[in-house]
């Protein structure tokens, strides 16, 4: 199928976006090799704001699967992961990142001229998005001895009670002892304060960031989305985050008052559910784009906006803002969150990608797109694909099956 390669518009803010990333990278590498300070893996929605309180500097092995996936390296690592008994069915972030270990390989070096990953001090996960990510960082305690530590964080919820909150907010409390040993600091809750008010000022940008896709023509699409949550993924508690998200605003709000959309002669408005395939964004982009068609929002970008930061109580706040994610919720919750999406965004159609190693990023196994296709009137179709092992996606099924859903509109 022919697409025009010319769809996709460069954000000039990706330059200093760039430079901070590498920053971050650099910062952690020289921190691993030196000692200066001391380094923790985090899953992507545990508590960060607590270990960069302590002086720990943060890494995200999601955010690394993410980079194996985008640099397309991740099908063919994969099965080292396999050969010592992970399965192949289960999260390819956690495959591609084990096989990138064990074959001593990482696009860190090429992206950042890295040695490899930044050894951990400590590794510190919650359970609140997945089972994974406990055996993912309990391979690299097995591995490399870092101490590890986690929430348990219940899934499915409805209402999130003051009792959910509570076990949350005793866990975190229950962690600090073990860092401050690791960590060989005091733990100060002027600090934590501190720390989780410039999250929360990084979700106030990100969030205005993906607000400006309300606008008719979006300024940007759910593809640039991607690239561009970096910072709030890895940054997040750190006044760095929030000082991109202002520059790149400005960005998009110069697009907006210039009636300059991310897709030139917006036609059509889509709303992405699940994962992106990651190693197939620009495709996928030029592809909609091509067709005057705008992925305007989606769950997986909206799930770093963390209104509850803003809680007078840092602990309360981190608690909260970790439970009531999407991931964490429950069926009607999440139909309810969709439809808002749908009516804020002015969504024309829905993607669903069934991503087949992340049951808990696929949204589409349990009736939810028919039932929200007869609420409100919108068409869907559901991608069959991964995150990361291009091998269970079919470019071509997909193209088919966009075309289709254009069409129909
Ligand atoms: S939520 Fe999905 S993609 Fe994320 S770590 Fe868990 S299984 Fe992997």
């Amino acid at each position: 199928m022919a697409v025009d390669s010319k769809v996709i518009k460069k954000i000039e803010a990706a330059g200093p976006m760039r430079q901070l990333m590498a920053d971050y990278f650099h910062e952690l590498e020289a921190a691993a090799d030196t000692g200066s300070a001391k380094v923790a893996w985090c899953t992507s929605v545990g508590p960060a704001e607590l270990l960069r309180a302590m002086g720990f500097l943060v890494y995200f092995p999601e955010n690394h699967g993410a980079l194996l996936g985008t640099s397309r390296v991740a099908s063919d690592l994969i099965p080292a992961a396999n050969a010592i008994g992970y399965s192949p069915d289960i999260c390819s972030y956690l495959t591609s990142d084990v096989g990138s270990w064990l074959r001593k390989s990482t696009p860190l070096t090429k992206a950042f001229g890295m040695k490899g990953v930044p050894k951990p001090d400590v590794l510190v996960y919650n359970t609140n998005q997945c089972r994974d990510v406990q055996d993912w960082f309990g391979f690299y305690h097995r591995e490399l001895g870092a101490p590890l530590l986690g929430v348990q964080t219940p899934r499915s919820l409805g209402d999130i009670t003051d009792d959910h909150i509570l076990s949350l907010v005793a866990q975190y409390r229950a962690m600090i002892p073990e860092l401050e040993r690791i960590a060989g600091v005091k733990f100060d809750i002027d600090r934590l304060r501190e720390t989780v008010a410039s999250s929360y000022r990084c979700t106030l940008g990100w969030g205005r960031v993906l607000r400006s896709a309300q606008h008719k023509p979006s300024p940007m699409t759910f593809f640039d989305d991607t690239i561009h949550m970096g910072p709030a993924v890895v940054l997040r508690g750190d006044e760095r985050a929030v000082k991109y998200y202002d520059i790149l605003f400005a960005e998009l709000d110069g697009r907006i008052k210039a009636g300059v959309g991310a897709v030139d002669g917006e036609k059509h408005r889509f709303y992405w559910e699940g994962m992106p395939v990651w190693g197939k964004l620009r495709e996928n982009a030029q592809l909609l784009g091509s067709r005057g068609a705008c992925v305007v929002a989606s769950t997986y970008c909206n799930s770093w906006i963390f209104e509850a930061l803003g809680d007078p109580d840092p602990f309360v706040g981190m608690a909260k803002a970790y439970a009531e994610l999407f991931i964490v919720r429950d069926e009607p919750f999440k139909e309810g969150y969709l439809e808002r999406m749908a009516r804020d965004f002015q969504i024309d159609g829905f993607i669903y990608h069934d991503a087949k190693t992340c049951p808990n990023n696929s949204n589409n196994r349990y009736g939810m797109p028919s039932r929200l296709a007869t609420k409100l009137g919108i068409p869907y179709i559901v991608i069959h694909g991964d995150l990361n092992d291009l091998r269970l996606y079919s470019e071509e099924q997909a193209a088919t099956q966009l075309e289709a859903l254009i069409e129909q509109l």
